[in-house]
């Protein structure tokens, strides 16, 4: 099998997201308080939230180690994936199930970061070991 692109499979969400070009987990990881201050204020006014820089920190889906944003922590889509596809929603037999059409509907990025894993595992590719899921 071809491994995809360790730029591609680094950190991928379950649901599909690249966490690696996440802006709270950019933020969180290598800006200071001004950038996440920034980012709670854009979130909160793009997804009706009321965030502050301290709420600002994740280490992205797969990462066992560290804790997730808050809304990807309780992610339903994300506890789902976890038991039934620790691949990815991308690698499920249900997709897109009406959980995912949800969080499509919350974040349009979803579906076209799905696709596109979705496409490079058909092709053959696999997820790199850099974001290990929960079952591993
Ligand atoms: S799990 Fe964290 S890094 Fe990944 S999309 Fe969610 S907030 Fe961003
Ligand atoms: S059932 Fe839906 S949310 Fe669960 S892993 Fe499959 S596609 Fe993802």
């Amino acid at each position: 099998m071809t491994a995809i692109p360790a730029q591609n499979s680094a950190f991928r969400a379950y649901c599909g997201l690249r966490c690696d070009r996440c802006e709270v987990y950019l933020a969180g990881q290598h800006g200071g308080e001004q950038a996440r201050t920034t980012v709670a204020r854009n979130w909160s006014a793009r997804y009706g939230w009321n965030l502050t820089g301290a709420d600002i920190h994740c280490s992205g889906c797969r990462n066992t180690g560290g804790e997730q944003f808050l809304f990807c922590g309780n992610c339903t889509v994300r506890q789902c994936a976890i038991k039934r596809s620790p691949s990815g929603c991308a690698a499920c037999s249900q997709a897109i199930c009406a959980l995912l059409t949800e969080l499509i509907a919350l974040e349009p990025a979803v579906q076209k970061e799905h696709d596109q894993l979705q496409a490079e595992l058909k092709n053959g590719a696999v997820l790199s070991a850099v974001g290990k899921s929960e079952e591993e």
